[in-house]
């Protein structure tokens, strides 16, 4: 029975900013969401993501019963847990005796809490014996983490928020954080507005919205960050500008980085870096002057095969000019997933063990069993994402749990990953969606309890620990991951060692959290004074909080003293290497990989939300305009992009903020919502050879044109996830198809597609019927000799469906009546005349993209407001864009900022 609104004060489950949210709901349902104006993070705000939160979640997109298939090849059918979990337990015991423990692994997510990591490490490291246990944040932090330990002496970020206010010199490198840590990003907006002489320099082969903020912006050539920070620090030793006595008294390897970086002169930096001397110069004053100096870096850094070098160069500049351990100072990355930090704490990549310990030291693996109770951990060293997988596609691995992660989306090279989860004889997939595209492998598939619906803690980018609080109850059977991951652990246990004590009595996540925080104590990361209780009494608090302790630690290594054997800070000298795959013929082009404003990973939730479509509709590979000049393209024409690895099929698009020689497409896209196997076909799988951490952001490409006359859109609304589920496989045998969804207060499902030929006419009524358009109040027209075709639904004066077929250029001026709603005598005349484009439509394309997603504010909206004159200021009193989450304010700015150079080239 459902109660009056109430409201409890949990986390958002996107990015590792960690904002503290308000879930407004009735005891079952999530009724809204709101910025939680107590939360040290973000104080109230939220981004676009965090206040559509409530809106994600579609029921039909989620796992609600478990779900065993006995054989390959044939369907899985609905079962119950005791089933499910004791058929799992079955199946891995007989894989560890007959294989050994090795043959097993566990691909686990940033997105877990902490006390799933720790319930999934104990099974992986004290039951089955294996350190087979990796997760998706390999794909994201793990060259920070090496980065911070081999400078730093421990995976221990030592800034915090406040330092990105205070500050008076930021360095952003590799992240679009008006995109991918949108609060964090507002902070740092606000700050400069009240500061405006603190300088911020972003380094980003592309202009992204970021640089709308930037003093200084240097697109430097891809993977050639190693090379610029080398540059930087020969220019502060011939300025004078580092601080030798910090250098003398807490630091060690200068000498050698000295000798380095001497040939890094700005005359060669430049060139290999693709910019002026100037703009490297000024950088260096910038950084070498300024009374603090803050950098903060993504993915951008991490995702390369000389990430480790690069967080150590970067970490260089800090320990060189003794900017760190003081207010506004620092290195400070910034965490993709909401817990990854819980995932490094607990141990959660192959190589680590819980409380920063390391799996290859012997001393760590004791202290952990001895507390754990078993004899001994593996000595053998656990595989790493991409090694882990080969595995699995090379039959060493015959058994693999995968939890709320999408690896058939989200790893590089995915013909080879889906050729591996084709191969593995039993997956289980342990997902809060079972619309992934790694469902479609489970051999079990596992429904869990998702954002709202469990209980549990994370740490955000400032080491900062939140308590996440349960809202309302999972669906149906899904089951929070602790639990499912404990109960298999007992009925496992059961086989594999009978009659000894359970290692998992756990029965809350505070049993887990009471359990863990003492493998913590003395540690660098020591929470053991932590509890729910102290975090419900005195809000979210950062580590180190030992026992004993009153409040957390805002900042790390105030004294100069570092946690590593003699206390001070490493050096590291290390050259300069290109990126794996560099410019040539064949893949004359170097593609990028980012986030979209509104989307999150693999959109297993975003993707739930018709609205976070607003302002990236359709998946599009993005060149500079000569680029396109040079292969005779244009905007909308659709090409096969090509890597060594796989291909694809999208739209293109003239884009001023890619450099020539560079493409840029966001990583979101996967076979889900377009046909292929989407971005992550063409990305390589090379990886960093310390963190093993792939090269994501740098991938030789080739584009050509492709011919495709028969073309389809469609749009409808009305059951929109079962829609999709429907239609989606009919579309699968087509060269190009992209399915997303669109509108606001009317979702619709939105397909556009592409042929060679016309497929046949049972196909295009099985389509119509799925549409709802074979009956009732339908407008057609037909011209078989040229097959053409085009069907409108119209009910109460209002478009409901439309369909065209054989030619579609009147989809634009379609799409915009059906969002005014109109349904009007022009539509009528156009619809029974053989005109492709409808009379009177003007060549100028709209857009149709949502600029400001909270408001419902086109981009052309904004640009007719631009042309009349108005300022930002104006923008928002008239139009209210960006006057609530401010998610859209830098794409306003950077219109405004081309708008008006337009206006002043053309005077
Ligand atoms: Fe969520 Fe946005 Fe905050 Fe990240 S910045 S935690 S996505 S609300």
């Amino acid at each position: 029975m459902a109660s009056p609104t109430q409201v409890t004060a949990s986390t958002c489950c996107y990015c590792g900013v960690g904002c503290g949210v308000l879930i407004e709901h009735d005891g079952e349902k999530i009724l809204g969401v709101a910025g939680d104006p107590s939360h040290p993070a973000n104080f109230g705000k939220l981004c676009s993501k965090g206040a559509s939160l409530h809106l994600t979640g579609d029921l039909d997109a989620r796992g609600l019963y478990p779900e065993l298939r006995l054989g390959k090849g044939l369907a899985r059918s609905r079962t119950d847990w005791d089933n499910a979990l004791d058929h799992a337990a079955t199946v891995f015991a007989e894989t560890l005796r007959e294989h050994g423990p090795d043959s097993v692994a566990f691909y686990i997510s940033g997105q877990l809490l902490t006390e799933d990591y720790y319930a999934f490490n104990k099974l992986a490291r004290a039951l089955v014996g294996t350190n087979n246990i990796d997760s998706n944040s390999r794909l994201c932090m793990s060259s920070a983490v090496v980065g911070y330990k081999r400078s730093l002496g421990a995976d221990a970020p030592p800034c915090n928020y406040e330092d990105i206010e205070q500050s008076n010199c930021v360095l952003i490198v590799g992240s679009n954080m008006a995109f991918a840590h949108p609060v964090l990003f507002r902070r740092l907006e606000e700050a400069k507005a009240q500061r405006p002489h603190m300088q911020i320099i972003v380094v980003d082969p592309r202009r992204t919205d970021t640089c709308e903020l930037a003093d200084l912006h240097l697109a430097i050539l891809p993977g050639s960050d190693v090379a610029l920070f080398h540059g930087i620090l020969h220019i502060l030793m011939w300025e004078g500008w580092i601080d030798r006595r910090y250098i003398d008294a807490h630091t060690e390897g200068f000498d050698a980085l000295k000798n380095l970086v001497r040939d890094y002169t700005p005359a060669a930096v430049a060139d290999i870096c693709g910019i002026s001397q100037t703009d490297l110069l000024q950088a260096a004053s910038l950084i070498g002057q300024a009374p603090s100096f803050l950098s903060l870096w993504c993915m951008g850094l991490n995702q390369s095969s000389s990430g480790s070098a690069k967080n150590s160069a970067l970490i260089n500049l800090h320990l060189a000019t003794g900017q760190i351990g003081k207010v506004g100072s620092g290195p400070f990355s910034l965490t993709g997933q909401p817990n990854a930090m819980g995932g490094r704490e607990t141990g959660s990549l192959s190589n680590l063990l819980p409380g920063h310990r390391d799996a290859a030291n012997a001393e760590h693996r004791d202290e952990v069993a001895d507390y754990w109770g078993v004899d001994s951990l593996p000595h053998t060293t656990g595989l790493t994402a991409i090694e882990l997988f080969e595995a699995v596609r090379s039959g060493h691995i015959k058994a693999l749990w995968i939890a709320c992660t999408n690896p058939a989306q989200s790893l590089p090279d995915q013909n080879k990953v889906h050729e591996a989860l084709a191969t593995c004889p039993f997956v289980v997939v342990q997902e809060a969606f079972f619309t992934t595209e790694t469902c479609h492998y489970a051999d079990l598939l596992l429904p869990a309890a998702s954002w709202g619906e469990k209980e549990g803690t994370v740490t955000n980018s400032e080491r900062r620990i939140s308590h996440v609080r349960r809202a309302v109850p999972a669906p149906a059977d899904a089951r929070e991951d602790w639990a499912i991951t404990a109960d298999f652990a007992r009925r496992l246990e059961r086989l594999l060692r009978p009659g000894l004590p359970s290692l998992f009595t756990f029965d809350s996540p505070n049993a887990l959290f009471e359990e863990y925080k003492h493998l913590t104590a003395k540690r660098d990361l020591d929470l053991s004074g932590l509890s729910y209780a102290i975090l419900d009494h005195q809000g979210p608090q950062q580590w180190p909080f030992p026992a004993g302790a009153t409040q957390g630690t805002p900042r790390l290594y105030g004294d100069g003293q570092f946690p590593t054997t003699n206390g001070r800070a490493q050096f590291q000298a290390e050259p300069f290497r290109a990126a794996k795959e560099t410019r040539e013929t064949r893949y004359s082009l170097t593609l990028n990989t980012g986030r979209l404003r509104d989307q999150w990973h693999g959109m297993s939730r975003t993707g739930s939300a018709a609205q976070l479509f607003g302002h990236a509709p359709e998946a599009l590979l993005n060149l500079h305009p000569d680029e396109l000049r040079r292969r005779r393209l244009q905007s909308g024409d659709l090409i096969k992009v090509r890597s060594r690895r796989g291909s694809l099929i999208v739209p293109v698009v003239a884009d001023e903020s890619v450099r020539s020689g560079q493409a840029y497409m966001p990583m979101h896209w996967g076979n889900r919502f377009l046909n292929g196997l989407g971005t992550n076909v063409l990305t390589q799988p090379a990886f960093d050879p310390l963190s093993k951490q792939p090269e994501l952001k740098h991938a030789g490409i080739e584009v050509e044109k492709v011919e495709l006359p028969w073309s389809f859109f469609a749009l409808v609304e009305g059951d929109v996830q079962s829609r999709f589920e429907a239609l989606r496989p009919l579309f699968e045998a087509l060269a190009y198809a992209n399915l997303t969804l669109s509108g606001r207060e009317r979702p619709a499902l939105l397909i556009r597609a592409a042929s060679a030929v016309a497929p046949d006419a049972e196909w295009l009524e099985q389509i119509d019927h799925l549409l709802g358009l074979n009956k009732g109040p339908v407008l057609a027209y037909d011209d078989p000799r040229k097959a053409v075709g085009k069907r409108v639904r119209i009910e109460d004066g209002r478009i409901t469906a439309i369909r065209l077929a054989g030619e579609t250029a009147a989809r634009d001026w379609l799409k915009g009546l059906w969002e005014t709603g109109g349904a009007d005598a022009e539509l009528r005349r156009w619809l029974l005349a053989p005109l492709p484009t409808p009379p009177g439509t003007s060549t100028a394309k709209a857009s149709g993209k949502t600029l400001c997603n909270c408001l419902n504010v086109s981009q052309d909206a904004v640009c007719a407001g631009i042309a009349r004159g108005l300022d930002l200021n104006s923008l928002k009193q008239e139009l209210k864009c960006g006057t609530q989450c401010g998610s859209c304010v830098p794409e306003i700015k950077r219109l405004l900022a081309t708008q008006t150079m337009s206006v002043v080239a053309n005077a």
